[in-house]
């Protein structure tokens, strides 16, 4: 059995077990529908400071989410005795959060009863809203499913004019959970994708309730039974950050992908995703990660029919959850624990075990669940020929199925996904709508129907020759409004200042990449692998912030000119980001990568950038990989893992004094040791030799201090 819970929002506690019962929700999203407080906050100047404090460790918590307790604890000790109740209930909830992440549930929960009564007693309005909302969870134990989602309804107008985003995401996110419990699939993907939309206005932590979002629909896909989708989601989730992953998110999209990749049958790379995810959750100290990951490692050992391994980890996992009072954790790996029982010949206890978790998710209503487990039951049953057993169990998940995947779903759901596309393709038109020849076509175009019509019914007294007239022109207006069409279904997959590729078009081409490499694998792909460049301008907010922002602009215009200049023809140069770009030279040797890695840092540094009267300096700081990399099968190290590693090699040219590159090479021991390490530790890993590394050192750069008074060419290496 596996399982895949969910982190949901922003502030650290969001363990939605998507695969499972609201109940379960309750009380973890308690806390995340709490955390989404965020109280509108006042304009204090104090409280603002405190914000930007509270910001500060709650970003370390993300890497270190021991130490960022104790800084809490330690700053709401002293905090001013005028603090705001807004920012105090903020502080509340980001401590519950940190809490649940350290796996102290009681002091979570009480802490979220202190944020209770304190919002009540202080009558804050955006508070108070958000805890009607988490009402909901109160009415859905009560009294179900319809009257929890009437409950939503009745406010609906409420929330949408509230102007709270957060409790306007929470809002959606709530009926989501109740949606996906109730099997409402198209439903609840309804509002994961309102919620994407929304996380860019939220006020804090946008990028982190982006990659949340997608971690549900993954979540949502997986319980779909669509593992191939929810695969694709885990990749939009990474592509939410462009610099390197915090460890919480990481272990989380690791084990999302785990269970993908598991579904997919693809065991090996499922089993490395568990492993990696456990690792750092050992290292961050993220108990619930730890419990989660060792019961799919065991879960995975089944798989392999490794049943003695499967045993010691379900153990494992199960001593954890019980530390943890986690009782859903604690049926979890029951039933992985039974399972390993069986298979090694103790039918009944292993049975009973099993059994008893059924019980457990049958009475919180985790439908799907049971239906898993029933499943995997009877094929235990069934191998020690216990055969009436299994055969019971076989007709009990043939019921449930049934009640689950009803056609009528899966078709809303495709229909829903189409209108996803066309949804998400309007949106880039809306923002390209600000293009004033698509505006003035538009307008100029809808006067003239307008006339057309007004002119027709006056049609007896000036005669049809004028009309005609002009019902041409409204056709050539057409026409032209359909060719920036046309350019816009461009723009969707290029970058509107730039030119340049964007992000997802090149995210598109390397979803599609696993089959073709299999395909050229025989062709000697090792020998010319594919390279990608990441590059990263130095001090850009310097740029911006001396010379204005429109110069910014036209910095990045210039770099990707002088980029397109240096590549060969069948290199694709992206934007990667704000100021990051991404060079892919397909099939390039490891010469030509130096060569092109030396042209880049030239062509930027080489001369300075001039604009009008202004000269600016500029230089990048780029990391390069190949893929495959140093001969390692891509299953291992996938273009977003080696992605992963340029980016590391791309700090660590900013932190070597920028103006430079650093490449790696090849592996110098076996891959087996080394990506582990290397993953999230490239320092380390070039410290105890695992990798080779290249430098490549951008064209000197004057010392001098630039005419502009405040802005210091940055590049002394
Ligand atoms: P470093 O050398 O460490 O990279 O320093 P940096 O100043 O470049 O730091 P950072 O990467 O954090 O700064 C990126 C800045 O790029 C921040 C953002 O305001 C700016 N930026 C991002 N996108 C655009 C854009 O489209 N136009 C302009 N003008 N600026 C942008
Ligand atoms: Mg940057
Ligand atoms: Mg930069």
């Amino acid at each position: 059995m596996r399982h895949f819970f969910h982190k949901s929002a922003f502030n650290g506690i969001r363990k939605l077990r998507v695969f499972h019962g609201v109940k379960h929700y309750l009380l973890w999203q308690i806390s995340v529908l709490v955390l989404l407080m965020c109280i509108a906050f006042p304009g204090k100047a104090d409280d603002k400071a405190i914000m930007q404090e509270l910001d500060t460790i709650q970003t370390l918590s993300d890497r270190n989410n021991e130490e960022g307790l104790r800084q809490l604890l330690e700053f709401k000790k002293n905090l001013p005795a005028d603090t705001s109740p807004a920012v105090r209930l903020e502080i509340l909830s980001v401590l519950s959060s940190l809490y649940f992440d350290a796996g102290n549930t009681k002091l979570g929960r009480q802490t979220l009863t202190e944020l209770e009564n304190l919002a009540k007693q202080v009558q804050l309005k955006d508070a108070l809203l958000t805890l009607e909302i988490y009402d909901a969870y109160n009415i859905f134990e009560k009294s179900g499913f319809a009257t929890a989602v009437a409950h939503l309804e009745k406010m609906a107008d409420k929330v949408a004019n509230s102007n709270n985003t957060n409790a306007q995401f929470r809002y959606r996110a709530t009926l989501a959970a109740f949606y996906s419990s109730n099997f409402r699939f198209d439903q609840a993907l309804k509002q994961y994708l309102d919620m994407l939309k929304l996380s860019d206005q939220l006020p804090r932590r946008q990028m982190q309730a982006k990659m949340a979002t997608w971690g549900l629909i993954s979540g949502l896909y997986l319980q779909m039974k669509d593992p191939e989708k929810a695969l694709t989601a885990t990749t939009e989730a990474l592509a939410v950050s462009s610099s390197s992953i915090a460890p919480k998110a990481f272990v989380e999209i690791s084990i999302s992908r785990g269970v993908a990749l598991s579904s997919l049958k693809r065991n090996d790379e499922a089993l490395k995703e568990y492993e990696s995810a456990l690792k750092v959750a050992k290292e961050e100290k993220l108990p619930y990660m730890v419990a989660l990951a060792l019961f799919n490692i065991a879960d995975q050992y089944l798989i392999k029919k490794d049943y003695k391994r499967a045993e010691a980890y379900a153990r494992e996992a199960m001593a954890k959850s019980e530390a943890m009072e986690d009782s859903w954790g604690v049926a979890g790996a029951k039933v992985n624990l039974g399972l390993a029982l069986g298979y090694q010949g103790k039918v009944k206890q292993g049975g009973d075990l099993v059994k008893e978790s059924i019980a457990h998710f049958d009475k919180n209503h985790a439908k799907s669940d049971v239906e898993t487990i029933i499943g995997e039951l009877s094929h235990m049953y069934e191998a020690a020929g216990w055969y009436k057993e299994a055969l019971e169990q076989v007709r009990q998940q043939q019921k449930l199925s049934d009640e689950i995947f009803q056609s009528d779903r899966a078709k809303a759901v495709a229909a829903l996904q189409e209108e996803f596309d066309s949804e998400q393709r309007k949106r880039q038109i809306e923002i390209l709508a600000k293009d004033n020849a698509l505006k003035d076509a538009d307008i100029k175009n809808h006067r003239l129907k307008q006339m057309v019509a007004l002119l027709a019914s006056l049609v007896g007294i000036f005669g049809g020759c004028f009309i005609y007239m002009l019902y041409r022109r409204s056709k050539k207006l057409n026409a032209q409004l359909q060719e920036v069409n046309t350019q816009l279904e461009f723009h969707a997959v290029r970058d509107a200042l730039t030119g340049l590729h964007n992000r997802r078009s090149f995210i598109n081409l390397m979803v599609n990449r696993t089959g073709r490499v299999e395909n050229e694998r025989r062709e000697g792909a090792y020998r010319n692998p594919d390279c990608m460049v990441l590059m990263d301008i130095d001090h850009f907010k310097n740029i911006n912030d001396t010379w204005g922002h429109a110069i910014g602009d036209v910095v990045l215009k210039e770099v990707a000119t002088r980029l397109k200049n240096v590549v060969r023809d069948e290199d694709m140069v992206m934007r990667w980001g704000g100021e990051e770009f991404l060079i892919y030279s397909p099939k390039s040797n490891p010469e030509q990568i130096t060569s092109l890695v030396e042209r880049v840092l030239k062509t930027i540094g080489d001369k300075p950038f001039t604009h009008g009267a202004v000269t600016i300096p500029v230089t990048v700081t780029a990391g390069f990989i190949s893929v495959p990399f140093s001969d390692v099968p891509e299953e291992f190290c996938d273009w977003e893992r080696a992605l992963q590693i340029a980016d590391m090699a791309l700090y660590l040219g900013k932190t070597h004094g920028r103006n430079r590159a650093y490449g790696l090479a090849r592996l110098l021991v076996p891959h087996e040791d080394a990506l582990p390490t290397l993953t999230h530790d490239l320092a380390a890993a070039i410290r105890d030799n695992m990798v080779e590394i290249i430098e490549v050192i951008g064209p000197p750069q004057d010392l001098a201090p630039i005419t502009v008074s405040g802005y210091h060419a940055a590049n002394h290496a």
